[in-house]
């Protein structure tokens, strides 16, 4: 039978990713046992005065590993389903997912993109599809991508994904997909954008009721953050020394991962009580 070179790109690439998630999942499990980020250090130093710099605190305690937030990121952001084809040709798109239950105790973490403060990622682009904004989120310009997938290679969290086929939903009902994001085309690489969309809306919605946005309002306003019934992930401004989600990353419990990567992740766990 005549071999689709397509299906040898995939294959080939695929185990690539995943021997580079085996590495960055065995990295952090190492990171783990050494108890990872020094609480002593500040997480985020606010440059020039107050500049938000937007983080989430992921409480291991707390988490339940209902998979709620895996689901609520894939709706919120118009994330396609895999189907059975796609997934054993792929690597399914997941922008919020879990590590793999072979770490044992680090097994079934949630893992969003941890929108470092240093991102190799934003390095590597050759086109500037992807950059950091002024408030610290790791973005991503769909249009401008060109699929060279460098950024993927340079993340050492696996936290990115490529489109190998045309995004497509069950029924094909385009009111199912939600019209504040648009949708990935084929060719370009995707990731958490740590629901942008709602924090630019929140952010406008203050300023016309000219009401200061409050902590409080804040913490639940990604969708991963939002749907979570046990309250495992808190959302906020990490520069902001008397937000929620600073007085967490403060806590003995604080860690990051893969810390020896120098990323400096704005993503912080609080590991589980012993
Ligand atoms: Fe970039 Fe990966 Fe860091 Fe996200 S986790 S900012 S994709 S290097």
């Amino acid at each position: 039978m005549k071999r689709d070179p397509f299906d040898d790109d995939v294959r080939d690439s695929r185990r690539k990713l995943l021997a580079g998630l085996a590495a960055s999942a065995a990295g952090a499990m190492v990171g783990c046992a050494r108890g990872v980020a020094a609480p002593s250090a500040p997480l985020v130093h606010a440059a020039d005065g107050h500049r938000r710099q937007w983080g989430l605190v992921i409480d291991l305690d707390r988490c339940a590993r209902c998979a709620g937030c895996v689901v609520a990121c894939q709706q919120e952001n118009n994330v396609a389903p895999a189907g059975p084809r796609v997934a054993a040709r792929t690597r399914p798109i997941h922008w919020m997912d879990f590590l793999p239950p072979a770490l044992g105790s680090f097994a079934a973490t949630p893992i969003p993109c941890m929108h470092c403060q240093d991102p190799p990622c934003v390095k590597v682009c050759p086109v500037g599809a992807t950059y950091q904004t002024d408030e610290g989120i790791t973005a991503q310009i769909w249009d401008r991508c060109i699929g060279c997938r460098y950024c993927m290679v340079a993340c050492p969290y696996a936290r990115r994904y490529f489109n190998w086929s045309e995004p497509g939903w069950p029924g094909e009902d385009p009111s199912s997909l939600n019209p504040d994001v648009a949708p990935r085309p084929r060719g370009v690489v995707e990731k958490c954008t740590l629901c942008h969309h709602r924090i630019r809306a929140a952010l406008e919605r203050a300023r016309l009721d000219e009401e200061p946005l409050t902590d409080e309002a804040l913490r639940r306003l990604p969708a991963c953050a939002q749907s979570c019934p046990t309250q495992a992930i808190t959302f906020g401004d990490l520069a902001e020394p008397t937000s929620e989600v600073a007085r967490l990353a403060a806590s003995p419990r604080a860690m990051r991962l893969l810390p020896e990567a120098g990323t400096r992740p704005k993503v912080i766990y609080l590991r589980e009580s012993t």
